[in-house]
């Protein structure tokens, strides 16, 4: 095992791999911009060191500095995280050419993966089902509308480089495609340096559903089963589940099948994720694999009980997977609610301001993945990403009063999140039975979010709520110092607890 491992991000994913060193007896090495000096991922670590100014182009995407930082502390590996470098094929080479240990897959494999349109030709030839497209980028627009017209509108315009939802653009007629090809292109270059850009067929309605896998150098790849990833605004994940309801176990068997020959073809080893979309007949397509640890991959954590982080480390340090397939089988159902710096109220605008108060859920089957503490600064130099909220239940219904239940108990103040918004999603119908795709969010967004005009009987509510919240701002007293203040619950709070009471007594339908 190694002695020392530096980790090459911030916030929550940065010290949910400080925890996994800790708990693996390795020590860990932070790395921080001037934004991030006081961020708990660099109190948490055994050893930090700085990078360089706030942008992460002068920080946290600086290879040349990670491995300097690496040398110096005596550091002989290092975890990329998410986002950052983790998927850029040139600092897994420079992390080797340096005589460190990259944890995480080859960089031939994130070269493999690196471009769409060459893993769907690697996906093609390994026999995993595709999305019907194409696999080579497009010249022009005249090409584009004879392909179009081929598979049929509407059609998804996707960028060969593409990440995080940037270069895509659904085209609902051929009209349209010239200046869509132009858009994508457009947007595609700016983000990835890379214009190229294929046609895909637009599947109407899917599910969102990834298999995460798991392998070692000695030859051994897992599937973990699947995460369902279907509550999403533009194309950006919000909310995500293990098991999906969408997967029996027949489905799930040959899921995970599919995923492990597309990792195999790819020469894979480490944790990855390969993305489907799954339609209403059970049929599943190859979108993308991810060569790198996933967000939400605590979800797949808490329902194998087997520790992703903790075996990144270890397989990258050469232990063998002691795991069989047949053994590995969810055991109840776990939720993500991603908690972001944005403002639902106000068509998600990313918010910034000092965190004045933080109350953290606890109780049973409740994980929080964090990366702020009260007295964090929340500015716009990263991701709007504070932390992650994942519950554990024997059941789907279970699991889902667990998050209301964890929700309720958060309350952040000092910036926006998106805490309120998940604690309706929690409470919709549509949600709670499963009904969902990933368009549903899109769809029933306005219903989620519009708290500016409540419905007209729960008037009452809002105003006992504020009553109530007015009173115990008057009653709360300063707290005994080193004791943590028992904080006024935001009004989003009150306001669920009146509602409750009064669909109790009638007065509110729902
Ligand atoms: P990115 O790498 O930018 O995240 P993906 O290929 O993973 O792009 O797609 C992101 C999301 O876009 C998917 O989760 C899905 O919601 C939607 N999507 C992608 N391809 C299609 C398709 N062919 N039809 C319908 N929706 C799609």
């Amino acid at each position: 095992m190694f002695d020392t491992v530096l980790i090459a991000n911030r916030g929550e994913i940065a010290l949910r791999i400080v925890r996994a060193c800790r708990e693996l007896g390795v020590t860990s090495v932070a790395v921080y911009s001037d934004a991030d000096a006081h961020a708990p991922h660099v109190r948490e670590a055994d050893r930090a060191v700085r990078l360089g100014p706030a942008p992460s182009t002068e920080s946290y995407l600086r290879a040349d500095l990670l491995i300097a930082a690496a040398q110096r502390t005596g550091a002989q590996a290092i975890h990329p995280g998410y986002g950052f470098l983790a998927e850029r094929e040139h600092f897994a080479r420079a992390v080797r050419d340096a005589r460190l240990v990259f944890i995480g897959p080859p960089p031939e494999a994130i070269a493999a993966m690196g471009s769409k349109t060459e893993a769907r030709r690697l996906a093609i030839a390994a026999g995993v089902p595709v999305v019907p497209g194409t696999t080579e980028s497009l010249r022009d627009a005249r090409e584009a509308r004879e392909i179009a017209e081929r598979f049929g509108f509407p059609v998804l315009l996707k960028a060969a480089a593409g990440g995080g939802g940037k270069g895509m653009r659904v085209v609902r007629e051929a009209a349209d495609l010239a200046s869509s090809l132009d858009a994508a292109r457009r947007e595609a270059k700016n983000a990835f340096g890379d214009d190229a850009v294929y046609v895909e067929k637009y599947i109407s309605g899917p599910r969102h559903v990834e298999i995460q896998v798991l392998g070692d150098a000695h030859g051994t790849m897992l599937s973990l089963g699947e995460r369902e990833c279907s509550v999403q605004r533009r194309h950006q994940k919000m909310i995500e589940e293990a098991p999906s309801i969408a997967v029996a176990p027949d489905l799930r068997r040959r899921m995970g099948e599919t995923a492990v020959r597309a990792a195999q073809a790819a020469g894979y080893v480490n944790a990855g994720t390969c993305e489907f979309l799954l339609d209403a007949e059970g049929s599943f397509y190859f979108l993308e694999m991810n060569t790198r640890l996933q967000v939400e991959h605590p979800v797949t954590e808490l329902v194998t009980g087997i520790d992703i982080v903790q075996w990144q480390i270890r397989i990258a340090a050469g232990d063998k997977l002691p795991f069989r397939q047949d053994e590995i089988a969810p055991n109840g159902w776990a939720i993500e609610c991603r908690i972001t710096s944005e403002d639902p109220a106000n068509g998600f605008l990313p918010a910034t301001g000092r965190i004045s108060y933080l109350r953290l859920p606890g109780g049973p089957g409740v994980r929080w993945d964090g990366g702020i503490g009260a007295g964090s600064e929340v500015g716009l130099h990263y991701d709007p990403m504070l932390a992650k909220l994942i519950v554990h239940a024997p059941t789907r219904d279970a699991a889902i009063a667990r998050m209301h239940r964890a929700l309720l108990e958060l309350t952040i103040q000092g910036v926006e999140t998106s805490r309120d918004f998940h604690l309706r999603v929690m409470e919709d119908d549509e949600f709670r039975r499963g009904a969902i795709d990933i368009q549903w969010l899109e769809r029933r967004l306005s219903s989620l979010t519009n708290v500016a005009a409540p419905p007209e009987g729960e008037m009452a509510a809002v105003i006992a709520a504020a009553l109530l919240a007015e009173q115990e701002r008057l009653r709360r007293v300063p707290p005994a110092s080193g004791l943590a203040p028992n904080g006024t619950p935001a009004a989003g709070d009150d306001r669920a607890a009146w509602r409750l009471a009064a669909r109790r007594d009638g007065l509110v339908e729902g």
